[in-house]
């Protein structure tokens, strides 16, 4: 098997096993960003409000032996949304004109 990445532009990871997302920071990584808890230990984290409702929302400490792991056996695949790629992008951009 091979890690793979992938654009999803049909099931906006609505088929995604778990929804990796950034512990809470102040300011908010991006002002819109919405706030919940991690499926797994419980502390504030930080999404996209466009995200999939349906995988479980998981912070990247909770997550990170997990993605290794799998990495390291070939075995992980990564989607990122249509809209969540330009968002990035943009900040990217911004964050490298400051
Ligand atoms: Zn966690």
């Amino acid at each position: 098997m091979t890690n793979s990445f992938e654009i999803d532009d049909g099931e906006n990871g609505d088929a995604a096993d778990v929804l990796v997302c950034r512990r809470m920071t102040q300011p908010l990584l991006m002002p819109d960003n919405e706030i919940g808890l991690c499926s797994r230990c419980g502390e504030a984290i930080q999404f996209r409000p466009h995200v999939s409702p349906l995988p479980s929302k998981v912070c990247e400490v909770c997550i990170m032996p997990e993605i290794e792991q799998l990495g390291a056996r070939g075995e992980l695949h990564s989607i990122i949304t249509p809209e969540t790629a330009v968002e990035l992008g943009r900040y990217l951009r911004r964050k490298r004109e400051h």
